[in-house]
């Protein structure tokens, strides 16, 4: 359903909706913003009992996004990173739904980074957690943007946790593999900070990157900085082959990586060869875990 005339300029529809504000989200000066109103905002979630997106699209611009498969239901001409679709009325579509909902659990977000930069000036996404966890429900957050921290006070004596997504500890890979995130300094910041809060941690280490971030060395570097920060909640998960993901990852391994760029074809789309990377890397997951006594907190693995 468009929203064109009663709505002025606010859309609400599977086209592309008209151009708003070429920008700026900073940092980010090629990003195209646009504004949108939505029906609902709280959506039940295969994930979690719901989540909840206040923007379409990510500036953090992951190669591997699985995102953005976003992009079949809501076409762009931009390429994924460079648009971000503002859904302006998602506070007031959550205070609506929260009539009805059911309190539960609520992923924060499943197909964009709540706290992405834009979200400084728009500050819809703790608008929603500030509304949900007084309605009672627990927000269960996973970022890779350190401007989460600006919310903490919401989570003071709620129930919630502060989880980051952590793909590598090298700077270097993390800058050509998520671009637009945070450092991974600045989360493993968001980690210690949420901890001195008394907030409940998480880390997810995902996804390992094939011959990059998923060797025994990497792995336990990771698994001790997560020892470091006595994080209270681990998963990890391995590259999947999603949607759209294998055509930007391959152009990235070809710039980067090409002696890479078989070895992650094979892993990736021949199924013997899949499965037995994965039985190899869930191994070294293991004994990584194990050697900084982290098998309890360990509660997801592929
Ligand atoms: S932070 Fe998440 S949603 Fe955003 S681009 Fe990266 S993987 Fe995609």
């Amino acid at each position: 359903m468009k929203h064109g005339a009663k709505a002025g300029r606010l859309w609400a529809s599977a086209e592309t909706p008209p151009l708003l504000d070429p920008g700026p989200v900073a940092g980010h000066p090629r990003v195209v913003v646009r504004e949108t109103v939505c029906r609902s905002v709280l959506n039940q979630s295969s994930i979690s009992d719901y989540s909840l997106n206040c923007y379409t699209g990510c500036t953090n611009e992951c190669v591997y996004c699985y995102a953005r498969f976003m992009q079949r239901f809501h076409p762009h001409a931009e390429p994924w990173g460079e648009f971000v679709d503002v859904k302006v009325n998602a506070v007031e579509t959550l205070r609506r739904q929260l009539r009805r909902a059911r309190p539960g659990d609520v992923f924060m977000s499943s197909a964009c980074d709540g706290w992405q930069p834009i979200e400084a000036s728009r500050r819809l996404t703790r608008g929603c957690c500030e509304l949900l966890l007084e309605s009672g429900f627990s927000v269960n957050v996973l970022t890779k943007s350190e401007l989460v921290m600006r919310d903490f006070d919401l989570f003071a004596g709620r129930n919630g946790r502060i989880g980051v997504t952590i793909t590598t500890l090298d700077d270097r890979l993390s800058r050509l593999w998520e671009p637009g995130a945070s450092s991974v300094a600045a989360r493993c910041r968001i980690v210690a900070e949420a901890r001195r809060a008394g907030l409940r941690t998480g880390i997810m280490f995902a996804p390992l990157l094939p011959f990059l971030s998923d060797t025994t060395e990497s792995l336990e570097t990771m698994f001790e900085c997560a020892a470091d920060l006595a994080v209270d909640d681990l998963w990890v998960d391995a590259l999947n082959p999603r949607p759209k993901v294998w055509s930007s990852v391959s152009d990235l391994l070809r710039r980067e990586f090409p002696e890479l760029h078989e070895p992650y074809r094979r892993v990736l789309f021949n199924e013997g060869a899949r499965a037995v990377y994965r039985a190899e890397v869930r191994n070294r997951v293991t004994a990584a875990a194990a050697r900084f006594k982290l098998q309890d907190r360990l509660t997801g693995c592929f």
